[in-house]
């Protein structure tokens, strides 16, 4: 038996068998004694384990954390040091009604404004691409409807600086016309209208404005200030039109970042793929992202192995608003998680671990959690 029985809080039967040196089977077999009926996965509070400490005769303390809260502070640091500036591209989120369009547009603006690689340089869907206008870069973030946006929203994940809101001309305000409008004023966006699909004989562009006005997005030649264009994304028509919009909505926006800092932004999509490992898109939001990195990057953690861009090329480095594929992380993220990169790679073994641990007891506790209180109040 160890003298002192260090513990967390929400250990299982497992993880102190592991530290006194005994059998799970046994330490299930004392607390029954003690009057707790746990199975070896259940989680333990304070007052159980410490009961159990006494009952061996050993003294309890409880593990000093990592906090966990420094990690985020952390985080939050990195994200608003301010002490450089630098302009940084626009990341846009294209959303709308569905068959309004919103595919269509990614499709062609990817096909037509390719900035890496040669013609029909996008290899690889990675959730995000750069493409460029005039020599400037837009973001667009490629997310898969609504669900992910609020998703990475309810994560804390605030990535997008511009929503384009697409209305398809024949059809006009739809449900989720309305709830995109929702979503972009939640998370304080300027929304751009792209009226789509003029092309086709029965579409009415001046229908759409005049619903839109019932939510607030007054064309400027109605005295508002919201941009609208009308476009074919299946032509092409108008197109341009509607990026240097969006560059001049950046333009007023002023947007900015430190690239002269440790990296930090978060996860578009990651997944696990056989050969690679788990794969994760970043966005990068601050800093630079560079190969070799230590990595915290949600509840894992790593080293920025391989690092590529949308067609499939190597990069050495990321800068603001850069959206980039990764791999070498020891787990799968989830889309809207944060990411820092830390001076060395102990200090991000240890965060990254230390925040795995906590999700994982933090996980046990709501799935099946005993305690002294509830074990009573139940008999
Ligand atoms: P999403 O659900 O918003 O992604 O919509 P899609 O991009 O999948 O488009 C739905 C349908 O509308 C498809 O059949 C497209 O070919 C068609 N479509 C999209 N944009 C245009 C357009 O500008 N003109 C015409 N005529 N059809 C379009
Ligand atoms: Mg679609």
């Amino acid at each position: 038996l160890p003298e002192v029985l260090v513990y967390e809080d929400g250990m299982n039967a497992q993880d102190l068998g592991k530290i006194l040196h005994r059998e799970p089977a046994e330490i299930i077999k004392k607390l029954f004694m003690l009057g707790m009926m746990v199975n070896q996965n259940q989680s333990l509070d304070k007052d159980a384990i410490e009961l159990l400490a006494a009952d061996y005769g050993v003294k309890a303390q409880e593990k000093e954390h990592v906090n966990v809260s420094d990690i985020d502070k952390f985080f939050e640091e990195e994200e608003n040091n301010t002490s450089y500036q630098a302009p940084r591209p626009p990341v846009v989120t294209i959303m709308g009604h569905v068959d309004h369009g919103k595919t269509t547009l990614l499709d062609y603006l990817r096909h037509s404004h390719i900035t890496s690689g040669e013609a029909g340089g996008i290899t690889q869907a990675i959730g995000a691409y750069q493409l460029k206008q005039d020599d400037h870069l837009i973001t667009f973030l490629d997310t898969p409807g609504h669900a992910a946006f609020t998703e990475m929203r309810a994560r804390g994940a605030n990535i997008t600086d511009i929503t384009v809101l697409v209305v398809a001309a024949d059809d006009g305000v739809m449900p989720q016309t309305v709830e995109a409008i929702d979503h972009a004023k939640e998370a304080n966006t300027p929304i751009i209208v792209a009226v789509n699909k003029i092309d086709r004989p029965n579409a009415n562009p001046q229908h759409v404005k005049e619903q839109l006005m019932n939510y607030g997005l007054v064309p400027e030649d109605y005295g508002g200030d919201t941009i609208f264009v009308d476009i074919s994304a299946k032509n092409g028509t108008n197109v341009d039109e509607l990026l240097n919009m969006i560059l001049l909505q950046a333009d007023v926006m002023e947007l900015k970042a430190n690239p002269k800092q440790n990296g930090a932004g978060s996860v578009v999509e990651a997944r696990l793929d056989r050969g690679k490992g788990p794969v994760a898109t970043l966005l990068v939001q601050q800093g630079t992202l560079r190969r070799g990195d230590p990595i915290v990057v949600g509840d894992t953690f790593g080293r920025v192995r391989t690092m590529t861009n949308e067609a499939g090329q190597d990069l050495e480095s990321a800068t603001p608003s850069t959206p980039v594929e990764i791999t070498g992380l020891n787990a799968v993220p989830e889309a809207g998680d944060r990411f820092v990169v830390f001076d060395d790679e102990k200090t991000a073994r240890a965060a990254g671990e230390e925040r795995a641990k906590e999700a994982q007891i933090e996980e046990r506790k709501q799935n099946n959690r005993v305690t002294l209180d509830n074990l009573f109040d139940s008999m």
